[in-house]
């Protein structure tokens, strides 16, 4: 179990449970980082004592600084520097990157290089540069454990048991909008988007699990975690959130993993694992259930997760400019500047119009991520 944790995006949704989690089992947090919310950053401070934060806002960073001046804490700077120096805080086991999208890249490879466990929440990370913040941790022996509760789960069934896997098996709830056509989509607000029947988010992957292009990117995430083909990951619709996803091995047995929908769990789990420990949540209780429905996705009504793989399959910078095109996507969606529908049409665009790279550097990847996000951008400006 580790003993300190750095968390990156501490203020978020996993952040804040992250932080909770930490409290209650005594982890020490020396750092913290997010963007703009100075009051919760203030309070964090007060209940961690850490020995750094920082604000990514330059607003918010002048804001923290002033109301720090004369403490014994390092105020880091605004930007992606500030949360690059969380990432590889001296003295630190672990970084729970709770970013959101690709901003957390360049921090989790500076964690790995520090040699950190990552309990990795931030999923565009894996699906932009997956295999290049794989091969970094193999090299520097750094853990990543994920935090993703599909893929928590899968890593529980899974342990010790790696070369047995014959498939994986990625359950989803299909989001609020399941069984819609796209003529009942196109009226879709924000609001409604990112009201999640069965699970509490951040803003950005409320809408992801609504397009179910959250479910395409935690493929990728599969794909990149567990070294697995996409013909080895199945997708199931499962609307009661309670089999967080299960693995098939050679022999056709099936392990899934069961729990409430509640982040704690696996959270907790990446920074106690090897180890358990009591949880504090609700229970699970089989008795109470209804029962657990297992569906065949219908790709026809999908077409972001249909695209997500298709760039799963094709691999290279795909990925990347799908991850970027869709987070600014989402990004103009939340401020009302395009509609629901054209969040897939616009992220499609992205992935056919920019140049396909076979084997991209981290630079490639960088600039894909750049140019994908302009085009995107410049269309609804
Ligand atoms: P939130 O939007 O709730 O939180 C994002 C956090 O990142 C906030 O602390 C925010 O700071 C900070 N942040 C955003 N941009 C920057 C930046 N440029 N520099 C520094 N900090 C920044 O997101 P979630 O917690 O929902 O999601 C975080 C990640 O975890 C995502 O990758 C998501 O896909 C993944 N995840 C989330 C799940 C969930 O249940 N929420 C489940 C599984 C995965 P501020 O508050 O100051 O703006
Ligand atoms: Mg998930």
């Amino acid at each position: 179990m580790v003993k300190s944790t750095v968390i990156l995006g501490s203020t978020g949704s996993i952040g804040r449970q992250s932080a909770a989690v930490c409290e209650r089992l005594g982890i020490r947090v020396p750092a913290v980082a997010a963007n703009r919310n100075v009051g919760l950053l203030l309070k964090q401070v007060e209940t961690f004592k850490p020995e750094y934060v920082s604000a990514a806002d330059p607003g918010a960073n002048r804001e923290l600084r002033e109301a720090l001046s004369g403490r014994d804490i390092t105020v880091g700077p605004p930007g992606e520097e500030g949360l690059r120096a969380a990432a590889a805080w001296p003295g630190a086991d672990c970084v729970v990157t709770a970013v959101s999208g690709a901003v957390g890249l360049r921090p989790t490879l500076d964690a790995i290089d520090a040699g950190r466990r990552i309990a990795l929440a931030n999923k565009e990370t894996l699906v932009c540069a997956g295999e290049i913040v794989m091969r970094r941790a193999a090299e520097k022996g750094a853990e990543i454990v994920p935090v993703d509760s599909e893929h928590s789960a899968i890593f529980q069934c899974l342990s010790g048991r790696g070369g047995e896997l014959r498939k994986i098996l990625l359950t989803g709830s299909g989001g609020p909008f399941r069984g819609w056509t796209r003529e009942q989509t196109a009226h879709v607000t924000p609001e409604q988007a990112v009201k999640h029947p069965n699970w509490s988010m951040g803003a950005k992957i409320s809408v992801d699990s609504a397009t179910m292009m959250n479910k395409g990117l935690e493929f990728i995430e599969a794909m990149r975690l567990f070294g697995a083909a996409p013909e080895d990951i199945e997708v199931l619709i499962h609307p009661e959130s309670v089999v967080h996803s299960a693995v098939e091995l050679v022999d056709g047995t099936v392990i899934a993993q069961l729990g409430v929908p509640d982040m704690a769990l696996p959270i907790q789990y990446a920074l106690t694992y090897p180890e358990r420990k009591p949880g504090a949540g609700e229970r699970l209780d089989l008795t109470r259930l209804a029962g657990l429905t297992f569906l065949k996705p219908d790709f026809g009504k999908l077409p972001c997760l249909a695209l997500a793989i298709s760039c799963a399959k094709r691999g290279g910078n795909a990925p990347a400019v799908l991850s970027a095109a869709n987070e600014a996507a989402v990004g103009l969606f939340l401020r009302g500047k395009l509609g629901y529908n054209q969040i897939y049409e616009s992220v499609e665009r992205a992935v056919s119009g920019i140049g396909f790279i076979e084997r991209p550097s981290l630079e490639d990847i960088l600039a894909s991520d750049r140019e994908a996000r302009t085009l995107v951008e410049e269309s609804y400006s």
